[in-house]
């Protein structure tokens, strides 16, 4: 078992965080991969809106030891070592241990068509939300992004390769931490309401591109 000790470069945890998980790294087995890159993709991950952040209500502050859960990043054969359900060719959750099979992680899945990035977000996320209390979900309808709870994996069709939690999926995660999930992405435009403030710009979105269809599709507001 090797800890990993992490750099002050980490993202930090957003300041409107409703909840804070805290999470350790570790390795398990001769691991090849450099673990501060690894380190830093799981921060990237954790800190990114469109995952278990839930656009920021949620924060992921990494420690150098323990915390609420750990990530693993294991060797295929040192896999089973953490419980009868984690077998040397798949990633596993076992307990309090969200844990990275450096074999899915450095070559994919040839069933998953997708970028090897998005692979290890969508591993990543799957895993995670495991330990946050998610069971395995079935694709909902073709053409439609997979669950990130789907065992995508193994095979995505006739859902399409996703590597971040659906809606559905963010919202029952709000609901079970009793939280209010922020939108997936950065808020880019502040509508005025009428009567809301600022007496001469009453009703006008103010935004610095000021996107046609928005436009119109607040216009009767
Ligand atoms: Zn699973």
């Amino acid at each position: 078992m090797a800890w990993l000790t992490l750099s002050g470069s980490v993202p930090a945890p957003s300041l409107g965080a409703q909840r804070e998980f805290t999470y350790s790294i570790g390795s398990r087995g001769a691991v090849e991969e450099e673990m501060a890159s690894f380190a830093h993709k799981i921060a990237a991950i954790y800190a990114d809106p469109r995952g278990w952040s839930l656009g920021g209500s949620v924060a992921f502050r990494a420690v150098t030891h323990g915390g609420d859960f750990t990530v693993w990043l294991a060797t295929p054969d040192a896999m089973p070592s953490f419980g009868e359900d984690c077998s040397p060719q798949w990633d596993c959750r076992s307990g309090r241990n969200v844990i990275i099979n450096e074999a899915r992680w450095e070559k994919g899945s040839p069933k998953w068509p997708g970028a090897l990035d998005d692979y290890r977000t969508m591993i990543v996320n799957h895993e995670t939300g495991h330990w946050l209390g998610l069971d395995h979900a079935t694709c909902p309808a073709r053409g439609a992004p997979a669950p990130i709870m789907m065992q995508q994996s193994r095979g995505v069709d006739p859902c399409l390769p996703n590597p971040w939690p659906t809606r559905a999926e963010r919202e029952t995660v709000s609901r079970q931490l009793k939280i209010t999930a922020q939108p997936a992405a950065a808020r880019r435009f502040v509508v005025r309401r009428p009567g809301a403030s600022l007496g001469t710009r009453r009703g006008k979105m103010m935004e610095r591109s000021e996107p046609r269809m928005l436009m119109r599709t607040n216009k009767g507001e």
